[in-house]
């Protein structure tokens, strides 16, 4: 029996698992992941990077309130620091200078220190730009690499220290709403009896749906109509750099998002920035798109890829309009939703699960988000939800 059954370990679980448990009102909150490991699909499987001017306009608010929790986190939370600086440029090429307008003055908006940069300035920062290729160009200087893999591991600890149970292999298969007063968070409702795959059930009087590409399968398995999320397949390589001190060089992005790169460690990671709809599923790269990324960044720099030490792809989910659903569904007591990360899951992942918590437990955001503008009619499933 638990107070919150929270349906994937994800990023989006375990973070919304470490609010949650974190609440004064300490309800009990368990995690049920379906894969044997933690962050096996999207999570696993990120750039790693922090853009603040990346994603729909009402998420931005999201990464602006999680960058303080990234830099300075909570004592205890995290043993070695969860970012270090990587500034991003965006490279607009000839005959598509125009474009790079409407990127500045979003890019400002969140990042005073957004610039227009010439070939000079930006050769000198990424070497292996083109000059024939480079038509203008923008440098963001506020980006970030996260490690990921610390920031997933510090929410499900700290998660866990607070008193939660994290299940893995448990894959929910079935859920019924039975009849009787729920506990402590769950107001005067049915509890949900949830039934794992292998036949293991456990009662629990609210729902928190996780599920990332799997979103509107967990509300159907609960027997609520999904917010029609779309999961689209995103495709990364590694190759190796052979040029000293790339690991230092900023992320490069295509300004209509055809290709980018971002240096790491010894390598770089590339990505044809695809998204092509997909069923929800453990996503593998196709040939084609990595072959797709190597001819347009050869095509953009002197790299001359040849290599692919390692490719994957991941899923990421998106609701209609590109913003997150998070919040209490309008319809159904005891279920909440937290999905449509998009392209920007771990980035906003702090404050997602902060407002995840707060809407839940509080109704409303807390102290976390002061001053900052959370456009919250465009966060909430209400506008989603029975359209
Ligand atoms: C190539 C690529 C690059 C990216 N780069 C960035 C980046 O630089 N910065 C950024 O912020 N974001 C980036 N993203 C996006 C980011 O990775 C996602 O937004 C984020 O990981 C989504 O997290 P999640 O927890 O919602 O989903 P997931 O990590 O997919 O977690 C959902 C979990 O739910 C579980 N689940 C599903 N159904 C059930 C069930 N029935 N029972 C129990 N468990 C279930 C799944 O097994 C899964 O573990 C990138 C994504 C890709 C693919």
């Amino acid at each position: 029996m638990t107070d919150i059954a929270i349906i994937g370990g994800g990023i989006a679980g375990v973070s919304a698992a470490y609010w949650l448990a974190l609440h004064p009102s300490a309800p009990s909150v368990t995690v049920l992941e379906a894969e044997a490991t933690l962050a096996h699909h999207t999570t696993g499987r990120s750039a790693a990077q922090l853009i603040p001017n990346l994603g729909a306009e009402p998420l931005r608010p999201l990464t602006v309130a999680s960058v303080p929790f990234f830099r300075q986190p909570p004592d205890g939370f995290a043993e070695h620091p969860l970012v270090s600086s990587r500034a991003v440029i965006t490279v607009a090429p000839p005959g598509e200078e125009a474009s790079l307008d409407e990127q500045l003055r979003a890019a400002r908006r969140v990042d005073p220190g957004a610039t227009e940069v010439e070939y000079s300035e930006a050769v000198g920062l990424f070497p292996a730009l083109r000059r024939e290729a480079f038509g203008r160009g923008m440098l963001e200087p506020s980006g970030d690499d996260i490690d990921v893999a610390a920031l997933h591991q510090a929410f499900t600890v700290g998660a866990r220290r607070a008193g939660a149970t994290v299940e893995r292999a448990w894959r929910l298969a079935a859920a019924e709403l039975s009849s009787g007063s729920g506990s402590s968070g769950s107001g005067d409702h049915p509890r949900w009896n949830l039934i794992a795959e292998d036949g293991r059930t456990l009662s629990a009087a609210t729902v928190v749906n996780t599920a990332g590409a799997w979103g509107d399968v967990v509300a159907g398995i609960c027997g609520l109509p999904g917010v029609d999320l779309e999961p689209r397949r995103r495709t990364a390589f590694m190759t190796p750099s052979g040029v000293a001190g790339s690991a230092e060089w900023p992320m490069v992005v295509d300004v209509a998002h055809r290709w980018y790169v971002k240096p790491d460690g010894p390598q770089l990671l590339c990505s044809p920035a695809d998204q092509t709809p997909s069923a929800p599923c453990d996503a593998k790269p196709e040939e084609l798109d990595v072959a797709l990324a190597i001819e347009r960044i050869n095509e953009a720099t002197t790299l001359g890829i040849r290599t692919v030490a390692s490719a994957w792809a991941g899923l990421r989910t998106f609701a209609p309009d590109e913003s997150m659903v998070i919040g209490p569904d309008p319809g159904m007591p005891g279920f909440v939703w937290c999905v449509g990360q998009g392209g920007t899951g771990i980035q906003t992942a702090p404050a997602a699960g902060r407002l995840l918590a707060d809407l839940t437990l509080d109704g409303a955001p807390s102290a976390f988000f002061d001053g900052v503008t959370l456009d919250l009619a465009a966060l909430t499933p209400h506008r989603l939800v029975g359209r």
